[in-house]
């Protein structure tokens, strides 16, 4: 059989292993250490904001976020029911009761258009998703945001350098949360950030992530609540490197977008990723939905490509499908009945392809000839 093509893999390429290696040397292998600072700021210059605050993992960076903004048990927080658990889970963490949204049949992201109808007198944020690197309308989000006194808690996690009219997204709203998991656009291999330009909300944030140890001689005089949620310096070290080419792994992800479109968009029946013009996709993954005419379920269409060598993953099964969520468990559950069409529609359908930076152009030629092969077979 041909090569594998995984369906994500990072690039290490560059000064990882190098800094990775000075931690080893020089013993600071926990949360101390030159490159957690280093980190911290080169990926808030790279997001346009003031402040980074790093922690354990991309869905710790969403409570650390919630917490800092206050929401609390009795709130209620938005969000699209088209995207992971982990931005739930987080909500559910806090106390506070998460409140579903559909999603937009183009973005992919929260539906901006059905938000306002969700708002009640006990709602306090709203977390826009990024899904798959297109960024949410942000513009309907922070008037609605605005307008009904709300904060809006960015998750960037897909969507590494994605720009909203010329904005990159997690400094748009009131904090930004981002995700370094191995398969993200830039990772430390487990990591999370959040970003603000508010000197409060990141003080509250650098507080919480490190138990809320007092100041000075008052250190054992804990201030609040606090959380072990740091970083370790080790992955600052990979953090940084990665910042030393972050601009190159968008741009990467873009290119493999453009190749893929170019080669697909022919084939009858595949909806494929868009790019409003408002918007800078940087396409963490390249993702397809299967029409109708395609007669075949998505798990067919998934083992056919494995067949040839190919990984491919679903999209993410909507929220208020979730068994979990459901099944009376949680005092805070959210309301899961009513029917989100687009939603189920890119849950049913959707797949992505190998979307790695690395990627050869060779590559998505095989890939996009497995995809047209296997199509054209559903038409004989
Ligand atoms: C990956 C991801 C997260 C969670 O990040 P982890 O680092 O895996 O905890 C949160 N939100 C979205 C949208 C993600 O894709």
């Amino acid at each position: 059989m041909e090569e594998i093509i995984p369906v994500c893999e990072p690039t290490l390429a560059g000064n990882e292993k190098k800094y990775a290696d000075e931690c080893i040397t020089t013993n600071w292998i926990s949360s101390q250490g030159r490159f957690i600072e280093e980190f911290e700021r080169a990926f808030a210059q790279f997001c346009k904001v003031k402040h980074g605050v790093s922690c354990c993992n991309g869905t710790i960076a969403l409570h650390l976020g919630l917490v800092a903004l206050g929401i609390n048990k009795g709130d209620e927080v938005i969000l699209p029911t088209f995207t992971m658990a982990a931005c739930v889970n987080a909500i559910l963490y806090t106390g506070a009761t998460p409140v579903f949204v559909d999603a937009d049949k183009e973005t992919w992201c929260i539906d901006a258009a059905k938000i306002e109808e969700k708002v009640t007198r006990k709602t306090k944020a709203i977390m826009p998703v990024h899904i798959y690197g297109h960024p949410c309308n942000m513009d309907t989000i922070m008037g609605i945001a605005k307008k009904h006194g709300l904060a809006v808690i960015e998750d960037g996690a897909e969507a590494h350098g994605a720009e909203h009219k010329g904005k990159k997204v997690g400094g748009i709203g009131h904090i930004g949360c981002f995700s370094f998991y191995a398969n993200k656009i830039i990772t430390t291999g487990e990591g999370g950030m959040v970003v603000t330009n508010s000197d409060e909300l990141a003080n509250k944030a650098r507080s919480l992530k490190n138990l809320c140890f007092g100041k000075g001689d008052e250190r054992f005089m804990h201030t609040g609540l606090g959380y072990n949620y740091r970083m370790t310096n080790i992955q600052a070290a990979i953090g940084l490197a990665q910042m030393e080419k972050a601009n190159e792994l968008v741009q990467a992800r873009r290119r493999h977008a453009q190749s893929y479109t170019q080669l697909l968009k022919g084939v009858t029946g595949l909806t494929l990723p868009t790019e409003k013009q408002w918007a800078k996709n940087a396409y963490w993954m390249y993702g397809i939905v299967l029409g109708d005419e395609i007669r075949m379920s998505k798990q067919d269409f998934m083992k056919k490509m494995a067949e040839q060598g190919i990984e491919t993953r679903p999209f993410f099964i909507p929220l208020h499908q979730q068994p979990y969520l459901k099944d009376g468990t949680l005092k805070n559950a959210p309301d899961c009945s009513g029917v989100y069409e687009a939603a189920e529609w890119l849950g049913k359908r959707g797949l992505y392809l190998p979307s790695s930076s690395s990627l050869k152009e060779s590559q998505i030629k095989r890939v996009c000839d497995a995809v047209k092969g296997i199509v054209e077979e559903t038409r004989q």
